[in-house]
């Protein structure tokens, strides 16, 4: 129910229930009012009646007095002449109208009556002994079962001689008469002894008259006497008091009121009150319909300014100007549309931005790049990502790879134009737009140069190298999907290449579909038998013996035919199947041993190792199982690990390393020269051998350069005990070079490709029984 209704209803409630109790109570007054009034009316009207009565009765007074009074009568009454005295008596009574007369001695003997015969005591002693002792007398007697009202008076002359008596019946006319005075309806009515009805004077019809019969017994029982009450039928109030009481029976003078003719009365009042009461009750709900919506419409207001609020309209102004709780209310729903406001801004922002640095993210690079294509000007984009994040994170702990992206994110923006916008596209990656149609190599070395410059971490200086994949508009894609696709391409291309920038360039499509055909192949190349092991022989310098093979793996793919190493190795460690592919080598490196061993040809052979493998804790322990499974001496087994994959953790590499040396492993450092080691660092690791670059190596006999570094290389190397092998040796040139620099073994196509299991076998048969041949 709405609030307006609500308080409609409590507001008309309060005021039905106070005017119901006003009308019942007002109402019951009224009625307690007519009834009252009613009563004193009777009352009144009996007192009139009495008051008539005490009238007529000095009139009959008057009457008799004259009679009493009369000389002819004194006469006749000292003569005592009956018959005269009779005639008088009628005479006179006829004159003064009386209905009862009669004439008695000063003893009380009847002398003469209208009603009986003489010779008797007066018929009525209540009169006769009232008469007796005050001289005179006017009651209400009863003769033949009638009222009358009687005047009792002494005839003197001068002595008294007699009592004279006159008496007037108490009829209909005189009930009309004072129901005519009062409005009553007024009756006398006379009750024998036995309580009997014995007359009745109204003006009622008699069929009416029979119902005062009807109060005999209530009368007896002193009912109505001196009070009004209602009669056994509750239809007249009625009120009755007694004119005689004695001889014969009681007169009682009734006076009555209809129930009907007072609630006539009363109802017509009562419909009055009623009406007043209901124009009343409509006033007040009008007015209370009239205030309960004022009261309401701001509320009303703020209802829908909220709705507004929730359909995401913005109220400039206050909507309601009400103060108290309505302006409480209003000034809480501004409030509030501020907070949605501001939550709304920052859920916008948190969408476009990047939380930990600030940066835009993806989704707000994508529109930008969108709206920049929608303009004519070229742009170019540059992603970046961090080379080895993952080992920042996982040597220095999350928080100092937070901190290092959040200072790499503020180099970013200090980035100064053609820089248009950054961002950050995920973990380690980076977006930069700029606003040029193509990076130059000078802002490429720029951008590094202020990029890869240390940065302090907690007093540790780290420092990040970046790579970069450029892509540019319109020349390399009119989507934003598109040229972050494109971007990550080139930047994948410079990852692998380990180039510090790489532009897209047509074709990278086809190459970055290839790559991942080859990743998913490669799952289940091992066990698919396209994965084989070749053996390229290294031999002793200065005998030319065959002491020892690297193995190198070869992969051929069923419909792309040979795959190169170096492209799927690369792809192996990056997407982390490198592991079961080392694992499968080793295998199969120690069964080929040991079948080697059995046709009699006991060589070591040197293995590949990733920097991952080497990581791998569980290693030294694998390769010993494979070892002992095969009953072959650690020494047969050569590590070879690059120089890169041990400068990228020197530390942990070491730990590693000390681990597989422990188990009597050889280990050599690959690719030397290729990375940034000096020899200082490599005095502290548990390393046996140097196997110089094949850079270095494949031009040594025409590089009067590399002929230096490779010398000094030996040098060094022979002076912390280390060997040193040589491979990619092509040339009898460099051959000779190199036995005279005494390198220890030398490996290349001089001497060998990488050859399968038998045909090295065959190979080394034939190079020892050739051997003066062969060694030249
Ligand atoms: P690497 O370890 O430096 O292996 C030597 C590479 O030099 C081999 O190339 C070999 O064929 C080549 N080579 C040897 N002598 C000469 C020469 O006189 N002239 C020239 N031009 N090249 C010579 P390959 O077999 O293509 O292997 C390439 C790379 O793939 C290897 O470089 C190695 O890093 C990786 N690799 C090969 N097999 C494995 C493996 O089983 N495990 C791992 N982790 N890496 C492997
Ligand atoms: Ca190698
Ligand atoms: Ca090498």
């Amino acid at each position: 129910m709405s609030f307006r209704r609500r308080l409609l209803l409590v507001m008309l409630s309060v005021v039905m229930l106070a005017q119901l109790v006003t009308a019942g109570a007002t109402l019951n007054t009224l009625q307690r009012d007519v009834q009252e009034k009613a009563s004193h009316d009777l009352s009144v009207g009996l007192d009139v009646m009495q008051q008539l009565l005490i009238e007529r009765g000095a009139r009959l007074r008057h009457n008799v007095s004259i009679l009493a009074n009369d000389f002819g009568f004194k006469s006749a009454v000292a003569t005592e002449d009956t018959p005269t005295l009779q005639s008088v008596l009628a005479n006179h009574g006829d004159r003064a109208g009386a209905d009862l007369v009669f004439l008695a001695a000063p003893s009380g003997e009847l002398l003469a009556s209208s009603h009986h015969s003489p010779g008797i005591p007066l018929p009525y002693p209540e009169l006769w002994e009232y008469a007796r002792d005050t001289g005179e007398s006017v009651q209400v007697v009863i003769e033949a079962g009638r009222p009358y009202q009687v005047v009792l008076l002494p005839v003197r002359a001068p002595g008294l001689i007699g009592w004279v008596g006159m008496g007037f019946l108490l009829d209909d006319a005189l009930a009309r008469e004072i129901g005519d005075l009062t409005g009553l309806e007024a009756s006398v009515l006379a009750l024998g002894d036995a309580s009997t009805t014995l007359f009745i004077a109204s003006p009622l019809p008699p069929a009416q008259q029979a119902r005062l019969g009807t109060l005999e017994s209530a009368l007896l029982e002193g009912r109505y006497l001196d009070h009004s009450a209602y009669d056994d039928q509750g239809d007249y109030l009625t009120r009755a008091s007694l004119l005689h009481e004695g001889e014969g029976g009681r007169v009682y003078a009734i006076a009555q009121q209809s129930r009907a003719a007072l609630m006539a009365v009363y109802g017509e009042l009562r419909w009055q009150l009623l009406a007043i009461f209901a124009f009343a009750l409509a006033l007040t709900a009008l007015v209370a319909a009239l205030s309960a919506r004022r009261m309401a419409r701001p509320l009303t207001t703020l209802a829908d300014a909220a709705r507004r609020i929730g359909r995401g309209e913005r109220l400039t102004t206050r909507p309601v100007t009400e103060s108290g709780e309505v302006g409480l209310l209003a000034d809480t729903l501004m409030l509030m549309q501020q907070d949605i406001d501001r939550r709304e801004h920052t859920l916008l922002f948190q969408s476009r931005h990047d939380q930990l640095t600030g940066l835009g993210n993806r989704h707000s690079a994508q529109q930008d790049i969108d709206d920049l294509i929608a303009s004519p000007q070229p742009f170019t984009l540059l992603r970046l990502s961090v080379n080895g994040f993952r080992a920042i994170n996982d040597t220095f702990g999350y928080d100092i790879g937070d901190q290092a992206l959040r200072t790499l994110a503020e180099r970013l923006e200090a980035v100064p134009p053609p820089r248009m916008g950054s961002y950050r596209l995920s973990g380690d990656e980076f977006l930069l737009i700029i606003d040029t149609p193509a990076a130059d190599a000078g802002m490429i070395e720029n951008l590094h140069q202020r990029l890869d410059a240390p940065m302090d971490m907690q007093g540790s200086p780290i420092r990040l190298t970046l790579a970069i994949g450029e892509v540019r508009h319109p020349q390399h894609g009119d989507s934003a999907a598109l040229l972050l696709r494109r971007g990550e391409i080139a930047l994948d291309m410079a990852r692998h290449a380990r180039q510090p920038h790489q532009c897209y360039v047509e074709g990278f499509d086809e190459l970055h579909l290839r790559q991942l055909t080859l990743v998913r192949d490669l799952q289940g190349a091992a066990r698919n038998g396209e994965l084989t092991l070749v053996y390229q022989p290294q031999l002793e310098t200065l005998s030319g013996q065959l002491v020892s093979v690297e193995a190198l793996m070869r992969w051929r793919h069923p419909e792309l035919g040979f795959v190169p190493p170096d492209e799927f190795i690369v792809l192996a460690e990056r997407s982390g199947l490198i592991h079961g592919m080392t694992a499968w080598m080793l295998e199969t490196v120690c069964a080929q041993l040991a079948a080697w061993e059995a046709e009699g040809m006991a060589l070591a052979v040197a293995v590949n190792l990733s920097a991952q493998d080497i990581n791998d804790p569980g290693l030294p322990v694998r390769i010993a199982d494979c070892l002992a499974l095969h009953e072959l001496a650690p020494s047969r087994l050569r590590l070879e690990i690059t120089e890169s994959a041990i400068m990228q953790d020197p530390e942990h590499a070491r730990e590693q390393l000390n681990r597989l040396r422990e188990t009597g492993l050889r280990i050599a450092v690959d690719d030397f020269g290729t990375g940034y080691s000096s020899l200082a660092q490599l005095k502290r690791l548990p390393v046996q051998e140097l196997k110089i670059d094949k850079s270095f190596i494949l031009r040594l006999d025409e590089s009067p350069d590399d002929e230096i570094i490779v010398r000094s290389t030996i040098e060094l190397a022979h002076n912390l005990g280390l060997e040193v092998v040589a491979e990619g040796v092509e040339t009898s040139a460099s051959r000779a070079l190199l036995e005279a620099l005494s390198c220890d073994l030398l490996q290349g196509y001089l001497f060998s490709r990488p050859l399968p299991p038998n045909d090295l076998l065959s190979w080394a048969r034939a190079h020892r029984l050739d051997h003066t041949g062969v060694a030249l």
